[in-house]
């Protein structure tokens, strides 16, 4: 088992919703329990002055899964919850999770920096 903590943020389609329903999603992750979520914090977003605040919070996990196996998991929690890829760096979405820490890993791979 590895303990991750996984950053969450949205600015759409109801933002505290989104994260609480992520919140479950990621308890449901196969191999990995939600160890402990932080307060929920509303922030000015980076980037793009013109969009929503954001609602952010910080999970702790623990999982035994991988790290890329991990990274797709959240990115189909992601979709799930009606995330759309666009080109815009930094736009509004109804969920961002990126994954804060790996336990103690340095990752440097293509789809995966930590
Ligand atoms: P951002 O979080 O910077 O706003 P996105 O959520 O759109 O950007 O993610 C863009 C890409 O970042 C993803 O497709 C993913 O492969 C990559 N990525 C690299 N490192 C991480 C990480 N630590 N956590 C989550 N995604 C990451
Ligand atoms: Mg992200």
């Amino acid at each position: 088992m590895e303990r991750v903590y996984i950053g969450l943020g949205s600015n759409l389609a109801e933002p505290q919703k989104q994260l609480r329903t992520a919140l479950l999603a990621l308890d449901n992750i196969p191999a990995t329990q939600l160890a402990a979520v932080s307060s929920f914090y509303s922030s000015d977003p980076l980037g793009p002055a013109d969009q929503p605040r954001y609602v952010n919070a910080v999970a702790a996990l623990d999982t035994a899964l991988p790290p890329l196996q991990l990274l797709d998991a959240l990115q189909a929690i992601e979709l799930g919850q009606g995330r759309e890829r666009k080109a815009e760096r930094w736009g509004p979405r109804s969920l961002d999770l990126d994954i804060l820490l790996f336990g103690d890993r340095l990752i440097d791979e293509p789809r995966l920096q930590v």
